[in-house]
């Protein structure tokens, strides 16, 4: 890849159809795009899911990468990635789903527009947005967020654990 490449890192989730295979193959997915290279993954985070909908338990992840790709390219790759995955949108805000990736950092940038927003909203509202980022970043200073390893955790929110798995991930 060239020098030119990027920092980002990726939130990645599911509570369908053996999350912790979908979670290790969307790393996969991620890391054989031409134009992106995995530089490490966090380790799987369990939480109870969140608002009304009555679903099983969610895995989340966070990888961190480089990448060629501007932000809204690489959105588009994780979005295809989510398809050929299986992911069908079906407007549930939220309910289940076999795989969601979500651009939570990019560079330096902060990106709002209508189809990305950089950095990821919930980075400071999602003990399973935050967690695993801090696992794999602690020092990483977010734009208008600041480090990190400063976010408060948020108390309230349902349970979450580090789930310890044998062997390989990647
Ligand atoms: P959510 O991740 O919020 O549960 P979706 O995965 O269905 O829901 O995403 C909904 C929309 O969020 C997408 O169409 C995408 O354009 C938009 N979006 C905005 N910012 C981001 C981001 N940083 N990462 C991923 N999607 C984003
Ligand atoms: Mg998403």
């Amino acid at each position: 890849m060239s020098s030119k490449a990027k920092p980002a890192y990726v939130g990645i989730g599911s509570n369908l159809r053996e999350p912790v295979e979908q979670i290790a193959a969307a790393v996969r997915h991620l890391d054989a795009v031409e134009d992106v290279s995995v530089t490490a993954c966090s380790s799987l985070y369990r939480s109870a899911p969140m608002g009304p909908v009555e679903q099983a338990d969610f895995i989340n992840a966070a990888v961190a990468l480089r990448t060629s790709l501007s932000a809204l390219e690489l959105l588009r790759t994780m979005q295809a990635i989510e398809a050929t995955m299986g992911r069908v949108r079906t407007g549930e805000h939220w309910g289940p789903r076999v795989i969601d990736l979500d651009l939570l950092v990019y560079a330096d940038e902060r990106i709002k527009d209508a189809e990305l927003i950089v950095p990821h909203p919930g980075i400071a509202l999602r003990n399973f947005v935050l967690l695993p980022l801090r696992e794999i970043a602690p020092e990483l200073l977010i734009p208008g967020l600041g480090r990190v390893t400063d976010i408060a955790v948020d108390e309230k929110e349902p349970r979450i654990v580090r789930v310890d798995l044998q062997g390989e991930f990647l």
